[in-house]
């Protein structure tokens, strides 16, 4: 399956494929203030339809996950970064996807605030 998404604005659109089989709700210091549900892909999963740098970045603690925000309207479609086996990993923020339906899907509530 072919997902499109964007920002609010547009300014980032981007393309991703597979199969969403849930969303994760994360309870940490960024995910429980974005609301963001997200969808795990391999970042080549990913391609992204505007220029790479029209996305801001924003990183903390360890700096290992680029959490990719829009600098006009200031939605966050996606993160990325090395999972646990060093693989590039892209987090989809599941409520930037077009025309899908957020309640076919599980939501998995992650305690990433204990991690
Ligand atoms: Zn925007």
């Amino acid at each position: 399956m072919l997902y499109t998404g964007s920002c609010h604005c547009g300014r980032i659109r981007f393309e991703v494929e597979g199969q969403v089989d849930g969303g994760m709700a994360c309870n940490c210091s960024i995910c429980s203030r974005k609301g963001s549900l997200l969808w795990f892909v391999p970042r080549e999963k990913l391609k992204l339809l505007t220029p790479e740098d029209a996305a801001s970045t924003y990183t903390f603690n360890q700096h290992v996950i680029q959490h990719r925000f829009c600098p006009v309207c200031g939605i966050h479609p996606y993160g990325e970064g090395a999972g646990p086996g060093g693989a590039q990993m892209a987090a989809i923020n599941l409520r930037t996807l077009e025309d899908f339906d957020l309640e076919s899907v599980p939501v998995h509530h992650f305690d990433g605030k204990s991690k």
